[in-house]
């Protein structure tokens, strides 16, 4: 070890609560050591956050046909600066070609810097193989929606060769239950989402390989069946990953709550669902052909539409409230946000060492309040934008009102 290129921390580990002295040199971490010290460091120390679900983020769409590097680069630097060291870039239904071209050039874009190749830890193909039903296609045009063949899982592993990918389908759809066998198979990871499946038909899919269910709560219609429908379905099942949007408006406070009561609290992932609007000022923007509008309050929709159309949270802020949300200290969220995601996945995400030097540093009042984030990636501090973090603040102080 060079100790002259080695940088260190003392912090206060994130879940243990005692003070850690971690030392990285280059990408890296080289040790992380408990100290026998009464003193308490002024940051925690947190391994960087995981999001599975990013459709766009600080004003760029993913979802834009050639879309530049300078746009990619702005949106990671955005994405990581409020905690989220790693993501899936997902894309949503589209004309097939059209996705798949988007796929394409979004893989040349990622193949031209060592950042982005970190950054974007694979991808999150949404659609077009969803439930068409009214409600349950969401945002997503149903227009566009189409049957899972073999021949279009393997045209998508053999473009994405041995990236990571999770695809979500809805496993009504005819040849879903032949697609979750191949496409697991092959290497792909198969989550189960915008669905109305039975009860029968969702075990046949963990049967045949999926192992996510993704936004439990969204993808289905604002009015349900009190007897039967996919979110009681849903609580019934075990076995897969559950992703949830911790922002208060995909999923109510009070449902958020009784997902952690009903399912095995280690099944529970979160993740911001974010588009463009997200780490941006209020005002429109596009989700692939939808104009968007992101209000005041974070919920953004299609204007003149009840359907939310993604979400304006950040990733750190997502913890936060998702710690208000259920009463507990905001490590014990944190997990799910970092640590859960990527064990799924299959990702390296621990501040242990000789893992990627992937973390954060956080200050936080003793009433539980974010004072300060700094983010480590690949052992470099992401410069942050002072007045993105005002903004933070200003929107958790409006949404608690
Ligand atoms: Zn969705």
């Amino acid at each position: 070890m060079n100790a002259q290129n080695a940088s260190i921390v003392v912090a206060r580990h994130y879940t243990a609560h005692v003070p850690v002295r971690l030392e990285w040199e280059g990408e890296s971490i080289m040790c992380n050591q408990l100290l026998d010290t009464r003193t308490a460091p002024e940051y925690w120390l947190a391994p960087g956050l995981m999001d599975v679900q990013v459709n766009g983020f600080g004003g760029v769409d993913f979802q834009a046909e050639n879309l530049t590097e300078a746009d990619v680069a702005h949106a990671v630097h955005e994405i990581q600066a409020a905690g989220c060291t790693r993501f899936l870039l997902t894309l949503i239904t589209d004309e097939w070609s059209r996705m798949v071209a988007k796929l394409r050039h979004l893989r040349e874009v990622r193949a031209t810097s060592a950042r982005f190749k970190h950054a974007l830890a694979g991808w999150h193909i949404e659609g077009p193989f969803l439930s068409a039903e009214p409600g349950f296609h969401g945002a997503h045009d149903p227009a566009l929606m189409r049957d899972p063949t073999p021949e279009l899982i393997h045209e998508l592993r053999t473009l994405t060769e041995d990236d990571l990918v999770l695809l979500t389908l809805a496993p009504e759809r005819p040849g879903a239950i032949e697609a979750i066998k191949l496409a697991t198979s092959l290497g792909i990871v198969v989550s189960l989402g915008h669905t109305n499946a039975d009860g029968d038909t969702l075990s046949r899919a963990l049967a045949a390989g999926a192992t996510g269910f993704t936004h439990l709560g969204n993808g289905c219609p604002l009015m349900l069946d009190r007897a039967d429908n996919i979110l009681w379905r849903a609580f019934e099942t075990r076995g897969p990953m559950f992703s949830v949007i911790p922002d208060r408006i995909h999923v109510s406070p009070p449902l958020f709550r009784l997902i952690h009561q009903v399912l095995p609290v280690e099944s529970l992932i979160y993740v911001t669902d974010a588009v463009a609007a997200a780490g941006a000022p209020v005002g429109r923007y596009h989700l692939g052909q939808l104009e968007i509008e992101a209000s005041p309050d974070g919920v953004v929709r299609q204007p003149g539409h009840l359907y939310l159309a993604g979400s304006a949270l950040r990733p750190v802020e997502a913890v936060f409230r998702a710690a208000e949300m259920l009463n507990v200290p905001w490590q014990q969220a944190w997990n799910h946000y970092s640590t859960a995601p990527a064990e799924w996945l299959e990702l390296p995400c621990s501040l242990a060492a000789g893992q990627p030097a992937d973390f954060c540093l956080l200050k936080v009042s003793p009433n539980g309040e974010l004072q300060e984030l700094r983010v480590f990636v690949a052992g470099e501090e992401v410069v942050q934008n002072p007045s993105h973090f005002a903004d933070y603040q200003r929107g958790e102080a409006s949404s608690a009102a």
